[in-house]
């Protein structure tokens, strides 16, 4: 594949003609079904074989699965299928286990990269292991912690890194599992533009029948790969069952995605791209200036409410002004929730102006 890194990493040493595919069950259960999956798998497009060993849960009294047993299973699947295989550690004594069964890419989970203590010790662990270490993102919308796990394997000498989108948890109701907030994954393709990023559109969706467009997105905003969860007997899984697919299904959809190159050579593309994209420029200069006019005014809103010691806010009057925006916002193809949370931000910037005169 294509792409725009600038080091060649273990993703480009692949040589894969299409994005990294990483399938298996949600959890290990029995060897027999660990093997029949990827046996189910072995013609296919999938390059890791995954299965969850040890599982994190967020209550007790699920199944926390199979334990080191599991490992000699996955060993079974890279002998009889030749596919790599994948798991999740959380301790020092997880990354010896996978090691010592060669396991060939280890991820640390969402739960485990919320905790430096954690990330740690798993990285001490690991020191200088020429294994594919992948970083799930926190389970909390927090880049820092997940700039910061990946800092604490890096300086472990540990080379073979990339990253694992499994979106976010939030108290506010959301037709997914976990909130993709995807500008999040995004930030972190900037800081760190070498590492592979993985999408994981079973996690982020908790339901086989959004994992598609879930997946598009991905692909759509360059991701380097997906992991989605598979299993025979999806609607029997241990875990997870809501989310996972059939092998089959697993290959239409592999089929069905749309993979968009990165770039064209060709010169016609790239005068109209690089027209378009000045466009965009100009009218985010715009933007910037007539928000800044928009601040002046709010200030001297806040000049004459301070003289006649009236409150700053209003709800009526901003009550209002969002109904209008929404459906201004409406006929020019903009959507209510965009148009909420661009104009709550706006306020919320004109009241800090107005506070800050009437207090100034
Ligand atoms: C998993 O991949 O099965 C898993 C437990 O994922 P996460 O850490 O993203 O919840
Ligand atoms: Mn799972």
């Amino acid at each position: 594949m294509e792409n725009n890194k600038q080091m060649r990493t273990w993703l480009d040493d692949l040589n894969l003609d299409h994005p990294l595919v990483i399938a298996g069950p949600c959890s290990a259960e029995t060897e027999e079904q660990v093997l029949k999956i990827a046996h189910e798998l072995k013609n296919t497009d999938v390059n890791y074989y995954r299965a969850g060993i040890w599982k994190p849960r967020t209550r007790p009294g699920n199944f926390e699965g199979v334990g080191a047993l599991g490992l000699k299973w996955l060993q079974k699947v890279k002998a009889e299928t030749g596919l790599k295989t994948a798991t999740e550690v959380a301790n020092r004594n997880h990354v010896e286990l996978a090691l010592e069964h060669d396991i060939d890419l280890l991820w640390i989970g969402a739960r485990s990269t919320v905790s430096p203590f954690i990330v740690q010790e798993i990285a001490d662990a690991l020191e200088g292991t020429d294994k594919i270490v992948l970083v799930k993102n926190p389970v909390n919308p927090d880049l820092a912690l997940w700039l910061g796990a990946i800092e604490r394997l890096s300086s472990a000498n540990i080379k073979n890194l990339g990253v694992i989108h499994r979106g976010f948890s939030t108290y506010e109701k959301s037709k997914y599992r976990n909130n993709p907030e995807w500008q999040i994954a995004i930030e972190l393709q900037t800081r760190f533009p070498d590492l592979p990023l993985i999408n994981d559109p079973s996690h982020i969706t908790g339901k086989r029948d959004m994992i598609f467009d879930v997946s598009q997105t991905a692909l759509d905003l360059n991701f380097d790969g997906l992991m989605i969860e598979t299993h025979f007997d999806p609607d029997n899984a241990w875990s997870d069952a809501a989310q996972q697919v059939t092998p089959k299904a697993l290959v239409g959809i592999m089929e069905d995605l749309k993979i968009r190159k990165e770039s064209d050579p060709e010169a016609q593309y790239n005068t109209d791209l690089n027209h378009l994209r000045a466009q965009i420029d100009v009218v985010d200069n715009q933007i910037i200036d007539l928000l800044g006019k928009r601040m002046k005014a709010a200030d001297g809103i806040g000049a004459l409410k301070k003289q006649k010691n009236v409150a700053v806010l209003q709800s009526k009057r901003w009550n209002e002004i969002l109904g209008k925006m929404v459906l201004d916002g409406d006929e020019k193809g903009l959507s209510e929730e965009f148009i909420l949370r661009l104009f709550k931000a706006i306020h919320q910037e004109s009241i800090n102006h107005q506070e800050a005169v009437i207090n100034g």
